[in-house]
């Protein structure tokens, strides 16, 4: 029934770019079919299935035990922004200071920030695609204009970095980067990003946002590049990250941020604006994840390792799929093109007809065309099991 006085309302016309994270409703529709009884496998939602570990829960407990019940500065708790500076300044050759951290809800906030910063209608905002699907509607929702920078299969969903640089205009304002990635488990290799970086020297108007959430999360022994390593471009970078996925903490809603010392007061408005600061006790919990011992990272990053050698190769002997070995995070992209579906009938028919969550490659942008998204956060059986029913629905 249409209430009538809703009729009446004038939404912002805004909201209507603003999209969502389809993960999210994958997720919905898995439970509500689990509700009915149907034995879902969720390989949909990119969440550790881990705990978080319990020294770090402990430290949260202790802390609202303790009268952390009040605002913190908006900027986030001194002792948790310098910890994050000294980690960081360990692992850089030229270190980041507390002033430069920004301690958010979460790692989106910072994207959020960052791009409605930079985003209005005449401004060019560069983005991965496929990638991280708030990129593209948060873009869209300030009013300029999303361009997507295609990550092809062929090189791995590294991003081709002369044609980034060739897709610089006058309007452009920022460049999203996000290594390792989301969705496609791809990482860019040093080289590519010293290309970058050299070229972007020809062109100091625009901002980096480098997405650095997966950063812990690295397989085959490679080391982590940051966009920090260059300082170069300090002056305009912004790096996200957060503790969401290498402390299994995504309920718990934390993030931090690097800013220039330039941007960081308008990034502190606006979180004033919007949530005043980030939840009292559990900064004291992501204190402790970062000062505390590291082992249970260490745990889930080769629990991970181990399931994504399954995930491989059971996903290669799908009939009509094929799928490149992720070098980071815990997804992997396979390639569905000859099995005849689209992204998202896929999708629909796995999860309906053999219980099996994913999220169509589409969902993640245009360039998605032809893609499955498989978390491997979930058990080596239930990844074997999964597997399984989706290679006899095709087979
Ligand atoms: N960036 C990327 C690439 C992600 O995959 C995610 C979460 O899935 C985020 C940022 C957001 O992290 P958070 O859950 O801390 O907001």
């Amino acid at each position: 029934m249409t209430d009538p006085a809703a009729d009446q309302l004038q939404l912002a016309a805004s909201l209507g770019r603003l999209g969502t994270e389809s993960a999210f409703e994958v997720l919905a529709r898995a439970n509500a079919l689990s509700q009915q009884g149907v034995d879902v496998i969720n390989l949909g939602i990119g969440q550790p299935d881990f705990r978080t570990p319990e020294h770090i829960v402990q430290a949260g407990k202790d802390a609202l035990d303790a009268g952390a019940h009040g605002y913190t500065p908006a900027a986030g708790l001194p002792e948790l922004r310098e910890s994050v500076a000294r980690q960081w300044s360990a692992r850089l050759e030229n270190p980041v200071s507390a002033d430069e951290v920004l301690i958010v809800a979460g790692g989106k906030v910072t994207m959020f920030f960052a791009i409605l910063m930079f985003g209005e209608p005449g401004a060019e905002i560069l983005y991965p695609n496929p990638g991280f699907p708030i990129y593209e509607s948060v873009i869209a929702y300030s009013g300029a204009t999303p361009v997507p920078i295609a990550l092809q299969e062929e090189s791995g969903f590294a991003f081709d970095p002369d044609q980034v640089l060739a897709q610089i205009t006058p309007q452009t304002r920022l460049i999203i980067l996000n290594s390792p990635g989301n969705p496609t488990g791809g990482v860019v290799g040093r080289d590519v990003i010293d290309s970058l970086v050299a070229g972007l020297e020809q062109h100091p108007h625009v901002a980096i946002l480098s997405d650095e959430i997966y950063d812990q999360i690295l397989y085959d022994g490679r080391e982590h590049v940051s966009l920090l390593d260059y300082p170069q471009i300090r002056d305009r970078l912004i790096v996200l990250n957060g503790w969401s996925k290498t402390y299994a903490m995504t309920g718990w809603r934390l993030g931090y941020s690097f800013w220039p010392r330039t941007l960081l007061p308008h990034a502190e408005r606006l979180a004033i604006n919007s949530y005043s600061c980030p939840n009292a006790a559990t900064q004291h919990a992501g204190l402790a994840a970062l000062e505390g011992p590291q082992d249970a990272v260490q745990a889930m990053v080769s629990e991970f390792d181990s399931r994504r050698s399954v995930v491989v190769e059971e996903l290669n002997a799908v009939p009509g799929f094929r799928c490149v070995q992720p070098a980071g995070a815990f997804y992997a992209f396979p390639n569905i093109d000859e099995t005849g579906f689209s992204a998202q009938a896929l999708q629909d028919k796995l999860l309906e007809e053999v219980g099996v969550a994913t999220v169509a490659g589409t969902s993640f942008g245009s360039y998605g065309q032809g893609y499955l998204r498989i978390s491997y956060a979930n058990s080596t059986e239930n990844i074997r099991r999964a597997i399984a029913r989706i290679r006899s629905l095709l087979s």
